[in-house]
């Protein structure tokens, strides 16, 4: 079956459809495929492209979990880590946290260090099976004098020292969503994006199908399956087919900075000193450090009416500011040091318009049958990022328990994705710098590693074939050539925005310079056999997602 062959699609009958290409549908398609069902995958826009491009890209270990004594959310978050450290040891790396302690009842050293003595006996397990260069060490307290030498700035906080402890960053969301993509492709599903599913069909009050659109052709086609699963988040069409006593889910809009200032070698959680206009106390952030970048967030406000556009307002913007400008003294950060503004929307508890919204503590597994909605429904609503692929596992149980089908046990907790299966990770990265070292420098390969793992095989083959492959993409020393080459063959790249923001990296930051824009919409143009009107409309695209006041200067 071609690439995107709905002809031969529709000839078929699915074991499941998974609607939306998130990381939640992702761990899905994954989860499905490789328990052995029939799947497909349907996202209406690109993958990854909604609200987990949003992510301030910690994989949580649920230490936070501690202070509301949620041992269950806790051990959930310490096994999710360890799963992603596992299965994906180059896109995700542990990172240090830190928080200063003060001279308080609840925040002094004492309590923080015997709370986090708990915490490690509660993720004793948090490094079994992983590759010892990505161990999550023990977390503690550090003095005064400590602090002092490692993050100078924090002295301003007369703190008495700080807790510290270790969670994981996911350095590049975008890929390891389409990591998952990749794997459940590699394992048979049928994964496509740029195609909305229209309606579910039904008979007789079950589900027998969903109608999908081909965004690139605009046609329309009926697929079989007795099972769907709507990962859609806040665009859900569904949830009016099940119960009025569930009530409609409610959103929150969050919100993350990124700033062109690297402040700290470590992410630090620090409480603002001015209480928000809808926040009854002060409020805790993180700045965590981000490709010589820093991921200042997480804000929380209400939702705008329609989910179709979410962005901040420039009174929620200025809010950011002034907040963040009040965690340190001598914090400077204005408009311009802003060079993009995440915004999505999670799961909320209840419509409150005045209050900060809370979010919702776990995620939703519906079976809209149980709820007097269409057998074969189910709907899941998401909360972490960290915690899709568990949540994936006990829906693809819940369904193959209602469908009544016997499937082996689920694997995707050891199981390597897409360019995952480094092995060692030190020694694969020396192995690879040693051998392919008289072909490109050890800079790049390191690179290539990181963001593609055990593809850099496949990508050193280009090289190989034609050595100009190997050089930077004009006007960055960020990308090879050779990585445009190898996602448009192997990564279902459709568009300009496709490849910049969700493919190689580059327009995550700020947007891209002139010269490259220009050279990768040339490339692509040439490969995709888009005419000049075609390739204009990609450039104009690309350009307009960049709000004006995040335009970068170059
Ligand atoms: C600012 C911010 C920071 C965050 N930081 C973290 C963090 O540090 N760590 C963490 O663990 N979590 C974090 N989260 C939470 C995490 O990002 C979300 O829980 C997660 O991304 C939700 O994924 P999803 O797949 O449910 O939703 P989405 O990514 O929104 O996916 C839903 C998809 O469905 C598609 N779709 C909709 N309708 C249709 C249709 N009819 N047909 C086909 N496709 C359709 C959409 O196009 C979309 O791609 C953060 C969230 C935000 C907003």
């Amino acid at each position: 079956m071609g690439l995107r062959d709905f002809d031969t699609l529709q000839t078929k009958h699915f074991d499941i459809v998974v609607v939306g290409g998130g990381i939640y549908g992702a761990t899905m398609a994954w989860e499905a495929a490789s328990r052995g069902l029939s799947v497909a995958l349907f996202e209406k826009q690109d993958f990854g492209h909604a609200t987990s491009a949003n992510s301030l890209k910690m994989i949580h270990g649920g230490i936070r979990y501690l202070q509301q004594l949620d041992l269950k959310r806790l051990r959930e978050s310490v096994r999710e880590r360890r799963t992603l450290l596992r299965i994906a040891p180059h896109l995700v790396t542990p990172i240090q946290c830190l928080f200063p302690t003060q001279n308080t009842l609840t925040e002094n050293r004492v309590t923080v260090e015997a709370a986090f003595q708990l915490y490690n006996c509660l993720s004793w397990d948090r490094n079994q099976e992983i590759d010892p260069g990505r161990h999550i060490p023990c977390a503690g307290t550090m003095n005064r004098k400590k602090v002092r030498e490692m993050i100078p700035a924090l002295e301003k906080l007369h703190c008495s020292g700080a807790g510290y402890w270790y969670d994981a960053q996911a350095h590049n969301t975008e890929r390891l969503i389409l990591s998952f993509v990749c794997s459940a492709r590699s394992e048979g599903a049928s994964t496509f994006n740029y195609a909305p599913v229209k309606t579910l069909l039904k008979k007789d009050a079950k589900v027998k199908g969903v109608v999908v659109c081909d965004g690139l052709s605009n046609k329309s086609y009926e697929i079989q399956t007795d099972s769907v699963i709507d990962c859609t988040g806040p665009w859900s069409k569904w949830h009016s087919e099940i119960n009025d006593k569930i009530a409609k889910p409610v959103f929150a809009k969050a919100v993350n900075l990124v700033v062109k200032k690297s402040f700290f070698p470590c992410a630090v959680a620090l409480k603002t000193r001015h209480k928000s206009e809808n926040a009854s106390s002060s409020r805790q952030l993180f700045i965590a450090p981000w490709k010589n970048q820093s991921l200042i967030g997480t804000w929380y406000f209400p939702p705008e009416d329609s989910a179709e556009h979410v962005s901040s307002t420039e009174r929620e913007l200025d809010e950011c500011l002034q907040q963040a400008n009040s965690l340190l003294p001598g914090m400077k950060i204005d408009r311009g040091d802003i060079t993009a503004v995440h915004a999505g929307l999670l799961p909320a508890e209840a419509e409150n318009h005045t209050a900060e919204p809370r979010l919702k503590n776990k995620a939703h597994i519906v079976d809209a049958s149980k709820q007097s909605g269409p057998q074969g429904l189910f709907l899941v609503q998401g909360i972490k990022f960290t915690t899709a692929r568990a949540v994936a596992e006990s829906t693809i149980d819940l369904v193959c328990h209602r469908q009544g089908k016997r499937v082996k046990k689920s694997e995707t907790d050891s199981r390597p994705l897409y360019g995952g299966k480094l092995g060692q990770v030190a020694p694969y990265y020396q192995s690879k710098k040693k051998y392919y070292s008289d072909r490109l420098e050890v800079k790049k390969i390191t690179h290539l590693i990181d963001n593609y793992g055990t593809n850099i095989d496949v990508i050193m083959a280009y090289i190989e074939q034609d050595a100009s492959l190997g050089q930077w993409v004009p006007g960055t020393t960020e990308v090879l050539i050779a990585e445009l080459v190898f996602v448009l063959e192997h990564e279902m790249l459709v568009t300009l925005s496709d490849l910049l923001f969700r493919r190689i990296d580059l327009g995550a930051f700020a947007m891209p310079n002139q010269k490259t824009i220009a050279f990768c919409a040339d490339f692509l143009g040439k490969r995709l056999h888009w005419d000049e009107d075609k390739q204009l409309e990609n450039i104009n695209t690309l350009i307009a997602s960049y709000p004006p006041l995040h335009q970068s200067s170059h």
